[in-house]
């Protein structure tokens, strides 16, 4: 059975990183290290890295961590199409924070990832045919729950 308790303990983590980071008191790259490490952290048990990352997952960008206004776009790299290869290694080559991008961070990187100019907007494309809206659109504000369960 998975160990929701220490997705939740490190997510609290995330959850002071940015706190901080919004006090302008840590670099964008150190503060998605940190969230890294809170996500990596919850396989110190049987955890769910995305537990981990709920705080943020709703609104910040994985790349640039901009707040992504309600209603903004924030794309998931786990949702492109096969036409990317390797698409499990893009999260780790970009240093993503998490999957979840604004409109000119997936871009880029889909871009990069895939050698040709064109592949952000193709992706892009692909996403807005196959996916359900509510599921690459921003809440534009952190979750006021930590995964469920009421702040402490
Ligand atoms: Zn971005």
């Amino acid at each position: 059975m998975s160990d929701h308790d220490i997705g939740r303990g490190l997510n609290s983590v995330v959850k002071t990183i940015m706190e901080l980071y919004d006090q302008n008191a840590l670099e964008t790259e150190v503060a998605k290290k940190l969230i890294r490490s809170c996500a990596k952290g919850v396989h110190w048990s049987d955890g769910n890295e995305y537990e981990a990352l709920d705080y943020i997952y709703s609104c910040r960008c994985g790349k640039c961590l901009k707040m992504v206004p309600k209603g903004e776009k924030l794309y998931s790299v786990d949702m492109v199409s096969n036409q990317v290869p390797d698409m499990y290694s893009i999260e780790k080559k970009a240093g993503l924070a998490t999957d979840r991008l604004c409109t000119e961070c997936f871009d880029e990187v889909i871009s990069i990832h895939c050698d040709d100019p064109q592949a952000g907007k193709r992706e892009i494309e692909y996403i807005e045919k196959n996916e359900r809206e509510e599921n690459y659109i921003s809440e534009g504000n952190y979750r006021s729950t930590n995964n469920g369960c009421r702040w402490r």
